[in-house]
């Protein structure tokens, strides 16, 4: 059998280490476009400078193993070949303040490709280069260094040793689980009416992909007519995990009991119930910051130890399990659930872990490398669903609500007091069309002015570090300006620009009208998805707005 896994996430998991700090700019559209420009310009400069240099080249790394061939692979930012290799970083921390412990994973990086391309062209000895670019400055600063193969070698063979004792485990695992499946009967005696049909119709959709709209009537038992087949597919090697996708808690509670039900008549499944970061949270406030969340301070010291205790450990993985650890390693258990995710065989969660931009689980669908099944439990659901999680509303008062409390930062008082300019010419206009109008399109001055907003933020995350007064609200505004963004880069034919004048306030909201454009593309992250319900009617409406 072949595991693979990307340099990046390889490293990210075994070399990870510190503090939780949410509300960071990391992944925001800004911020990425930003991140690729400065990639993009200094890929441009070097090959000015070296017609040899080549970049985005792909590198890769095969290790036969007792359970078989692990490949790790990635694409190298740079590189003259058997001169140097090149990782390129963009950032907003003062150049001259990068430390050994800022740049440890960047590092890992470089001597991850380093070390492939040493091997691809059998050189002994190459120069390693960290390139970070300053993006306000605009400047840059390169770090370097000269490498044996050996000394890499040990550093790559370490690092692949160390996951190894993680996918040992899930081997193990699978390998029981497999048997386990292979011998599963229907946990009934018999099939309901329907019910053998609406399985055969999910397993066949499972093995040859794509997607199942099935209507069935209450009553007919659509959970376990789903999830057995579902469960005898991870057997056979035609999928490799499940997501049972719900709208509702309760729904949640049957998944639940229809696995333990599965678990009762031999099946061995790791199930795994996502709960939300508000409902598992030990603090009295939602506030990852090391300074007020001991459990956010130095949780990625701890994380890996007590996910392979779990793994050696437990067999199911339960809210009170997952806070019973978490508080014995003292790390957060919303961090943990997420992690035990990569180890679950199915997943019961929300519709957002899947559809919502906001909140979706990159960890799973940034770099696909297996095959997933969705469930959509009551699918009818998944229209108002996702109209509500693709649309964004601002409203004047935020803004301005912020504005006040960011006077003593002006690089948020200044672009917030520009968005509330923006906001108050929206309701001059507004009063003169009857308070309200709708267009399609979205605003290009606005979208400035909002990224102006983030990058300010980004600077107040990193120079102030308290608890000041008006964090919360400015942190709200920032996550309701980053969602916006989001948003606004999803923003197709579908969509519906609406604006009103409320009192003194202007709502302005990108409504998504239409979400089937959006809905193929999160579809494409599963090799099969069964759609449910028992109100799919009519049929050809749902087929059509569920991007079926
Ligand atoms: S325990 Fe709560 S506050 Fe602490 S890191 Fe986890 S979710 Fe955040």
């Amino acid at each position: 059998m072949e595991m693979k896994i990307s340099v990046r996430n390889l490293i990210e998991f075994v070399h990870r280490h510190g503090d939780i700090v949410s509300g960071g700019l990391g992944t925001s559209p800004k911020r990425m476009e930003e991140g690729t420009k400065a990639h993009v310009k200094i890929q441009k400069q070097r090959q000015k400078e070296e017609v040899a240099y080549e970049k985005e080249r792909y590198l890769s790394y095969g290790l036969s193993l007792p359970e078989g061939m692990f490949l790790v692979d990635g694409r190298a930012d740079g590189m003259v070949p058997k001169s140097y290799i090149e990782e390129i970083k963009s950032t907003y921390l003062p150049l001259a303040e990068i430390t050994d412990e800022y740049a440890f994973l960047h590092w890992a990086q470089v001597m991850f490709y380093g070390f492939m391309h040493m091997k691809e062209e059998g050189l002994t000895e190459l120069r390693l280069m960290l390139t970070y670019y300053h993006l306000e400055h605009e400047t840059e600063r390169s770090f370097e260094k000269n490498v044996t193969l050996k000394e890499l070698e040990t550093f790559v063979h370490g690092t692949i040793e160390t996951y190894m004792a993680y996918v040992r485990e899930d081997l193990a695992w699978k390998k029981k689980r497999n048997a386990s499946l292979k011998e599963l009967p229907f946990p009934f005696s018999s099939y309901r009416k329907g019910q053998r049909e609406l399985a055969v119709d999910v397993y066949r959709t499972i093995r040859q992909g794509g997607k199942l709209f099935a209507k069935a009537p209450t009553g007919i038992g659509k959970t376990v007519s789903t999830l057995f087949p579902s469960v005898k597919a991870l057997a056979e090697g035609e999928a490799d995990k499940i997501f049972y996708l719900t709208a509702k808690g309760p729904l949640k509670a049957v998944a639940e009991e229809t696995m333990a039900l599965l678990e009762k008549r031999t099946a061995q499944v790791k199930f795994l119930t996502l709960t939300s970061k508000e409902k598992i949270c030990v603090k009295e406030e939602v506030h990852c910051h090391p300074e007020y969340c001991e459990r956010a301070k130095g949780h990625y010291d701890r994380i890996n130890e007590c996910i392979l205790e779990i793994l050696r450990e437990e067999r199911t993985y339960h809210k009170e399990m997952i806070l019973a650890y978490a508080e014995r390693y003292q790390v957060c258990p919303f961090e943990l659930s997420l992690d035990l995710s990569f180890f679950s065989d199915v997943i019961i969660c929300d519709y957002n872990y899947v559809f919502d931009p906001r909140v979706y689980l990159k960890r799973f669908f940034t770099d696909i490398r297996e095959d997933y099944l969705f469930l959509v439990d009551e699918a009818h659901n998944l229209v108002d669903r996702a109209r509500d999680m693709y649309s964004a509303e601002l409203s004047k008062e935020e803004i301005l609500a912020a504005k006040k409390l960011a006077k003593p930062y002006k690089y948020l008082h200044r672009p917030l007091s520009k968005l509330n300019d923006y906001f108050i010419t929206l309701r001059k206009e507004l009063e003169e069309a009857q308070g309200r109008r709708n267009y399609f399109g979205v605003s290009e001055d606005l979208i400035f002015l909002l990224k102006d907003f983030l990058q300010g933020f980004e600077i107040f995350q990193k120079e102030v570090q308290e608890d000041v007064e008006g964090r919360d609200v400015l942190t709200n505004v920032f996550f309701a300006i980053h969602g916006f963004l989001n948003i606004s880069e999803l923003y197709t034919e579908g969509y519906v620009t609406y604006e009103e004048k409320v009192g003194q306030d202007v709502r302005l909201k990108l409504f998504c009208v239409d979400p089937r454009e959006i809905l193929v593309e999160v579809f494409k992250r599963a090799k099969a998805s069964i759609l449910f319900s028992a109100t799919l009617s009519p049929m050809r409406y749902y087929v059509d707005v569920l991007g079926g």
